[in-house]
């Protein structure tokens, strides 16, 4: 080629237009080809073109496009042709747009001449091999650098062009201009792969449906999960899987669900592996819409979370085992209290009767070690029922107004006899400015100080106890009082202090044997503090004493005490009138101790032996009051209550029942106050606490008695 453009010019004085022209055809790669169009155009083009283009009006070329240079020109395309050498004979301006240079500076190169060394190379091979056979080209990407260095990618496309006599010319086409496009292709690819490498790392399994229930798609993690590849399970249906329990549950919800176009969140459902063993998977999954809004699939993804749930219930497991186990040991404890308190009662009752009895030295020797040891049994009884209780919440808490004082006076006068065997002295100081008038549960303040009154002496064998009432913080309403009890005595060691308030729990050198207790007093002490807003809080030194805090929230009282709440507590003896009374005990040695309890006060006593003798007793005749024992063969006492206040209701009188139980555990006062029985004893019960609970019912009555 080049060599013919070296040719030398043949006609020197040409006009202008010829010279146009014969440039036109020597400057061709073809110039034979060139001939051969003007001949055509000659041929079929009006004279007046040629005439123009000799003139030098317009160059050939746009003579051969004729009406469609315009079109050629303006399209966003770049047109363009080669000859059968591959250089290009006609390229339109746009080429400026897309390569940066004037289309005069592209003629007569080949495109390879505009790409990378190893892009021309291979779209040369490509291209020849296309070439050979003449073939038409569509949408050949390759990449080409611009005038200013940047490369661009183009789309070329090409159809081989013949003259009239089918001889082949070269190609002729259009490169458009895709960078942008392979720039959005590039990034698509690259969140692709980004997509694909966490589908196929991904810890959950990632799924996806169709609406018959087909799996369409599935990441790798499925082997892990279910043990299949995810080949395997594409086109298998899900409910093959499911557990048939769950099964129902899908059935039944997914239809909805679909209707109302909702996906899922945590779905815990079994399904099936491969080794026939079912998995517990956590499903979340959402709806795949159509373009017409329709639900067509599910995709989502499936956590196993069998570890979790079988954790779960084993724990669910071991929870109900322990509250069964706890059922039991109430249910246990209710059922030995009430069999151990029945006997008791007879034992410290009859002891008790006997007292007045006249017996020989030995004899009172023997009944007092009796009722010592009968004594010992009901407040250990006691002291394991409040223990169980506390533990299980169900101990109440019952605030009155009382005196501090008088609780205190009272307290050290019970423990009077054992202060006196020991011979220790006991100072109380109660400072001025505590309150006298307070609002709390005495009976369980007491039941702490007593207790810790009672070890005070206890371990101390010799010096003195000093109990000391402070007040620590003070408001118009409430103050938080310092309850302290001080001894002489053995002391604790400092690595026990703690310990000592567990169940059971004493320091060696205060053993049982030597003193007597079981280790439960500090436990329920604390428990009951706790139960009361305050707390216990203990100081001591070995073989320097001890100090217990008793520290407790009280409100205050504005006043004074009415005569009832002042008297409360107080052991009466029956005054009043003789009480026609009915007994109803099952069990024939606590009937036989309470009948003569009471009819040593003068009453007279009817014992009916069950609850339905009871109620034909009532029935036949007229009583001022009944005992009324619980746990009755025929009818319970709560039953024959339940008659005797619904027929009470027709006869508008009202008979005063007292509730006689050894349930203590889980008959507290206050639930057969509400169920209808005016008074309550807990078995085993003290002559005098059976006068106590008389007058307290019938006192209300009023003045006739
Ligand atoms: P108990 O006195 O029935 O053994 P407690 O729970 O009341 O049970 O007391 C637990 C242990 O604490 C006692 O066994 C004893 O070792 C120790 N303890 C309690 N109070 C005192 C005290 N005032 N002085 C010395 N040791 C005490």
């Amino acid at each position: 080629m080049a060599d013919r453009k070296k040719q030398k010019r043949p006609f020197p004085n040409l006009p202008e237009g010829l010279k146009q022209l014969e440039q036109a055809i020597l400057s061709s790669v073809d110039p034979e080809r060139m001939l051969v169009k003007l001949l055509n155009i000659v041929r079929s083009n009006s004279e007046s073109k040629l005439t123009e283009a000799i003139q030098g009006e317009s160059t050939w070329r746009d003579i051969e496009l004729g009406h469609f240079k315009t079109l050629v020109e303006s399209v966003n395309d770049w047109i363009w042709e080669v000859d059968t050498f591959g250089l290009y004979t006609y390229v339109s301006p746009r080429i400026k747009d897309l390569l940066g240079y004037e289309p005069s500076e592209v003629l007569g190169k080949t495109p390879f001449d505009f790409m990378p060394d190893e892009e021309a190379e291979r779209v040369r091979k490509v291209f020849a091999e296309i070439a050979r056979n003449r073939h038409p080209f569509y949408a050949l990407e390759n990449i080409n650098r611009t005038r200013n260095g940047d490369l661009i990618v183009l789309e070329t496309s090409g159809v081989p062009y013949f003259d009239s006599q089918g001889r082949f010319l070269g190609y002729q086409g259009v490169d458009r201009d895709i960078t942008e496009r392979m720039k959005v292709k590039d990034e698509l690819r690259k969140s692709k792969d980004k997509l694909q490498n966490i589908l196929d790392t991904s810890s959950d399994w990632i799924w996806e449906i169709d609406l018959t229930g087909q799996h369409i798609y599935s990441n790798p993690r499925l082997l892990d999960l279910l043990g299949y590849q995810p080949d395997e399970f594409i086109g298998k249906k899900y409910f093959e899987f499911l557990h048939s329990e769950d099964l129902k549950e899908v059935e039944e919800i997914l239809p909805r669900l679909i209707s109302e176009k909702k996906g899922w969140h945590g779905w815990v459902l079994r399904w099936r592996h491969k080794d026939g063993s079912y998995r517990y998977l956590e499903s979340s999954a959402k709806p795949i819409l159509n373009a017409l809004n329709e639900v067509v699939g599910y995709s989502g993804s499936d956590r196993d979370i069998t570890e979790r749930k079988t954790n779960e219930m084993a724990l669910l497991a071991a929870t109900q085992a322990a509250e069964s186990a706890n059922q039991a040991k109430d249910l246990f404890l209710a059922k030995m209290s009430h069999e151990i308190r029945t006997p008791l009662t007879t034992i410290v009752g009859f002891g008790e009767l006997l007292e007045d009895a006249d017996l020989t030295p030995e004899q009172k020797k023997y009944l007092d070690a009796i009722n010592t040891s009968g004594s010992a049994l009901a407040s250990l009884i006691n002291d394991i029922l409040d223990l169980s209780k506390a533990e299980t919440g169900k101990l109440a808490i019952r605030p009155k107004s009382f005196r501090l004082q008088t609780l205190i006076s009272k307290l050290v006068a019970t423990q009077e006899p054992q202060i006196e065997a020991k011979n220790l002295s006991v100072h109380i100081h109660i400072n001025h400015d505590v309150p006298d008038l307070l609002v709390g549960d005495q009976l369980r303040i007491q039941q702490v100080l007593l207790n810790l009154l009672g070890n005070a002496i206890k371990y101390t064998d010799k010096g003195s106890i000093n109990i000391t009432v402070s007040v620590i913080e003070e408001t118009d309403l409430r103050v938080l009082l310092d309850l302290s009890i001080k001894d002489t005595g053995i002391g604790i060691p400092k690595d026990l202090q703690e310990h000592i308030f567990k169940p059971f729990a004493q320091a060696p050198g205060a053993g049982t044997n030597n003193h007597g207790g079981f280790g439960l007093g500090l436990t329920i002490s604390r428990s009951l503090a706790v139960l009361m807003g305050g707390s216990i809080r203990l100081e001591s030194g070995e073989g320097v004493g001890s100090t217990f805090h008793l520290v407790i929230p009280l409100q205050k009282k504005k006043g004074s005490l009415s005569e009832k709440t002042c008297q409360q507590g107080k052991s009466s003896l029956w005054t009043g009138p003789p009480l026609n009374i009915l007994l109803a005990e099952d069990n024939p040695v606590n009937s036989q101790f309470i009948k003569i309890v009471l009819e040593n006060m003068g009453h007279e006593v009817t014992v009916a032996e069950n609850g339905k003798v009871a109620l034909d007793t009532l029935n036949a005749k007229t009583f001022d009051l009944a005992l009324m024992d619980i746990q009755m063969p025929v009818m319970t006492g709560q039953d024959v209550l339940h008659v005797i206040r619904e027929l009470e209701k027709i006869t508008g009188k009202r008979l005063l029942v007292i509730a006689l139980t050894a349930y203590a555990l889980i008959g507290d006062q206050e639930k057969y106050l509400n169920m209808g029985f005016d008074g309550y004893l807990s078995k085993p019960f003290k002559a005098k606490e059976l006068v106590n609970e008389l007058v307290r019912v019938v006192k209300p009555r009023g003045p006739s008695l």
